[in-house]
């Protein structure tokens, strides 16, 4: 097709032949027509899910017998973990095509960040999951677009594509963010939202995430005057690409006054499409230089870069959050805005007050783009937050309720029924409902549930943290030490955060041995986002902080203080800066402490 990049980026997507600017307004009627009637849409959604997908082996399996109402459903069908899933999805990924979890076979698969046990999890992507993650993109385009109109602008987009791969069966395999953007209809929509990403495909797609982003920068620096606005997917990556920028401005200043790429590209597809962009241009370079060499520690750097920018975007809530101090230090004036709330699995929320600074941003349900309930958490909020009660809300007995019927500030655990096959099940997240927009819920993402560790894309649970300390205290067992107790922190005061561990151990154990487990704890975090993370010093060395003998009795006395029973007492294995008198205690406990060289 005339347009398309050679390279065969597109999947099965359907290519929509003519690109017309978004009618923004249509699309708030059409969102506030639908939140409007949220309960008979849901059941409508319902409906629709379980008749294109009734022929499925699950659904078939599970006495439906063509049933779509939501009474029948919930009787029938099970509330699910990803585990539970597991056999089907690995099927579905092994070929050959069938009807296992969707009427339609899956063709895609999109590759989770994973929260258990540090893999990625394979989850089904399919054209259906695409139409609705260009609604949401649309519905929070159109109220970000009537607070902050964009005319034929361009977009600074660090958007990057993971390694493709192919299963078993011959499905195409890659982040789910990958099988967006190389779906032919997401350079329609962004066209539609006049926000064309600046950089070519080549370098969306390079191969190399450091190649990518440096011609990332470049292409934004050539379009500079066009550029009107700054995003990512994940505000963690717009930080790390002004940071990058501060190492490499000046060879960026270089490349554009000669109109020759940097060495440091070395894929011929990359530096081709680049030397379609950069010509020779030496008061630009001055320009940029001038401008770069004024700024004090860089306050308002993407303004200052980008001088027609109306606003930054990524998603900026939750593990996010921390980001934004830099970020608006780079960011001067221009407004961040947070985008929106979904997963691998599908889609749940649109940011459609834009306006609200990050901190408070909440995310509407799109009542059409899949099922939705909700696990209440029983647990007090505020008990959880000062976790008198930390691990009642895992084990309690699931009831969930309708996307109507949440209440205003209870939290609540997400269920899913999607339209790429899954069925009632559980995401992981805690939300906490903030309000309502027209019938249907504004949440607040407040965690993840298991989630114990993370930095930015990393994702370590309690599991994984067990498994890398195991790991490390064979090297002391050795000794003929044990680890008596452990614990876990993040630290983010440091630039980058890092992972803190504490030990407490039985005995004397030498320097040279605590330096060895601390590289290996440090290297038995195998989740891909801390390890890649780690490898672009995005996430700092890992540091074994070792504790006198009894910290954890006082912590234990610490609990039992604010009531809590010794035989129900847990070890809290990350504590978060919330929790500051157990890490008072953590810390001001500390007898020696080791950082990591493992990378
Ligand atoms: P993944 O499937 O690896 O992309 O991760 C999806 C997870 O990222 C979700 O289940 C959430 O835990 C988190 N997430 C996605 N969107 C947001 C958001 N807007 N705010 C906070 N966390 C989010």
């Amino acid at each position: 097709m005339k347009g398309e990049p050679k390279i065969n980026y597109a999947s099965s997507g359907t290519m929509l032949e003519k690109t017309e600017i978004l009618d923004v307004e249509k699309v708030i009627n059409e969102f506030e027509a639908m939140t409007k009637d949220a309960e008979n849409v849901q059941r409508e959604t319902l409906k629709k899910i379980l008749e294109e997908n009734g022929s499925a082996e699950y659904l078939q399996n599970l006495g439906l017998h063509g049933r779509t109402d939501p009474e029948s459903f919930k009787a029938c069908v099970p509330l699910v973990t990803h585990q539970d899933l597991e056999p089907f999805i690995q099927r579905i990924a092994d070929g050959p095509p069938a009807s296992i979890l969707t009427g339609k076979p899956i063709t895609n698969i999109s590759l989770s960040s994973g929260t258990t046990q540090g893999k990625p999890k394979f989850v089904p992507f399919n054209d259906e999951l695409m139409e609705t993650t260009l609604q949401i993109f649309r519905t929070s385009y159109a109220f970000r677009n009537r607070e902050f109109p964009i005319k034929n602008g361009k977009a600074l987009q660090f958007i990057y594509s993971s390694k493709p791969s192919r299963t078993k069966g011959g499905l195409f395999a890659g982040t789910a963010t990958t099988n967006v953007f190389r779906n032919s209809q997401f350079k329609n929509a962004m066209k539609a939202m006049q926000s064309q990403c600046c950089s070519p495909d080549e370098v969306i797609f390079a191969p190399d995430f450091h190649q990518s982003l440096y011609c990332h920068l470049l292409c934004g620096l050539i379009f500079r005057e066009e550029i009107q606005s700054v995003s990512s997917t994940f505000a963690h990556s717009i930080v790390h690409s002004f940071r990058t920028f501060e190492q490499v401005w000046e060879e960026l200043c270089a490349d554009i006054r000669k109109g020759v790429l940097s060495s440091r590209i070395t894929f011929s597809s990359v530096r081709s499409a680049m030397a379609k962009l950069l010509k020779p241009n030496p008061e630009l370079a001055d320009l940029i230089h001038r401008k770069c060499s004024g700024l004090s520690n860089w306050y308002g750097l993407i303004p200052e870069l980008f001088p027609n920018v109306k606003y930054i975007y990524g998603i900026m809530t939750g593990s996010m959050e921390h980001y934004l101090k830099k970020l608006r230090h780079y960011a001067g004036d221009v407004p961040l805005l947070s985008a929106d709330y979904g997963s691998s699995e599908g889609w749940i929320g649109a940011n459609v007050n834009p306006k609200v600074p990050p901190e408070s941003t909440t995310y509407a349900v799109l009542p059409n783009i899949g099922y939705f309930e909700f696990i209440p958490l029983k647990v007090n909020a505020e008990e959880r937050v000062q976790d008198k009660v930390d691990a009642s809300f895992i084990s309690m007995e699931p009831k969930p309720v309708g996307l109507t019927e949440v209440k205003v500030g209870e939290e609540y655990e997400v269920i899913v029924t999607s339209v790429a096959g899954l069925y009632r099940y559980r995401l992981g997240d805690i939300v906490k409902v903030m309000g309502f927009h027209n019938s249907t819920p504004e949440l607040k993402f407040v965690c993840r549930r298991n989630l114990m560790l993370t930095v930015n894309i990393d994702k370590n649970t309690e599991k994984d943290l067990q498994l890398a300390v195991e790991e490390a205290a064979k090297l002391i067992a050795e000794e003929k030490h044990e680890v008596i107790d452990f614990s876990s922190h993040v630290d983010l005061w440091t630039e980058p955060g890092h992972y803190v561990i504490f030990w407490e151990i039985s005995g004397e154990v030498r320097d040279q041995v605590l330096e060895e487990c601390c590289n290996c704890l440090d290297r038995s975090f195998l989740d891909a986002g801390y390890v890649s993370s780690r490898k672009v010093n995005a996430i700092g060395p890992l540091e074994l902080r070792v504790l006198r003998r009894g910290t954890f009795h006082k912590i234990l006395d610490h609990y039992l203080g604010l009531g809590a029973a010794v035989s129900q007492f847990k070890t809290p294995r990350c504590v978060g800066p919330r929790n500051h008198k157990v890490l008072e205690i953590l810390c001001d406990n500390v007898a020696k402490s080791y950082f990591s060289t493992a990378f």
